[in-house]
């Protein structure tokens, strides 16, 4: 099957404001214009900060105008995108041009993060046939839970071995969007156990690890497995009867 191409339509939307990281998660700087300013909440018509979900925490950064700048201290998805300046900072009037930009050091090594717990969790499905019931995740850092009743001696080893063997591999990281039935067609698409697309959606964005894994997601992700870089399996916890908690985190 041919992929659709992501781009700039009505299901990238968030009120009034087009949100440009889901058709390019490398952007980092773009320009704007101001819809509303208040000390709470500043909503451009153009967007590239990722407001959170799916695990993954919001960006961080700045809008530059009329030569200062206002520190993005988070995001949120509300009526529209909103954008948390920080106390205290001046803010832009409505109309105002300005221009975005998104904290390079912290929003890569989110999707690396990620993108590494979507590699986990397609190693640990297709190997030890294991949903996942939960994830957090941090920059550089994150965990899955997995509904896993006993693991095998050496488990630890194992996982991070097969990791390592999918970063070495290279795979494509591709995005796309597909009609709610056609994504729904795919074999285990939702991934997690229990949640489920709510039934709204009507177009569902799908983070597609070549050959390894396929998942309903809204996150930022990098492009192939080889930019992941190392992962470090941290530990497996034993959090109770069928409930495995598996930390990893970055190297380099
Ligand atoms: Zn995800």
């Amino acid at each position: 099957m041919t992929p659709p191409r992501p781009g700039p339509t009505g299901g990238d939307r968030l009120g009034r404001t087009l949100r440009l990281e889901l058709a390019d998660a490398t952007l980092r700087e773009w320009d704007a214009t101001v819809l509303d300013a208040t000390p709470e909440r500043i909503v451009l018509d153009r967007s590239a900060f990722y407001p959170g979900g799916g695990g993954q925490p919001p960006d961080h950064g700045v809008l530059l105008w009329g030569g200062v700048q206002t520190r993005i201290v988070g995001a949120r998805r509300a009526d529209d995108l909103e954008l948390i300046p920080a106390e205290g900072d001046p803010l832009p009037v409505p109309g105002a041009a300005v221009r975005g930009a998104i904290a390079d050091e912290r929003r890569t090594a989110l999707m690396r993060t990620h993108s590494a717990l979507h590699l986990l969790s397609g190693v640990v499905f297709r190997d030890f046939a294991a949903l996942v019931t939960g994830s957090n995740m941090e920059p550089g850092e994150g965990r899955l839970d997995f509904n896993l009743d006993a693991v095998p001696e050496g488990f630890k080893e194992a996982v991070a071995a097969r990791c390592e063997q999918e970063v070495l591999a290279d795979r494509a990281i591709s995005v796309y969007s597909l009609p709610r039935e056609q994504a729904l067609a795919i074999p285990d698409i939702i991934r997690t156990a229990k949640n489920l697309l709510p039934p709204a959606i009507e177009v569902v964005r799908i983070v597609d690890i070549n050959g390894l894994d396929v998942q309903a997601d809204g996150g930022t992700h990098v492009a192939s497995t080889a930019a992941i870089g190392r992962i470090e399996v941290v530990k497996v916890e034993n959090k109770g009867k069928g409930f495995r908690r598996i930390r990893v985190r970055l190297r380099d």
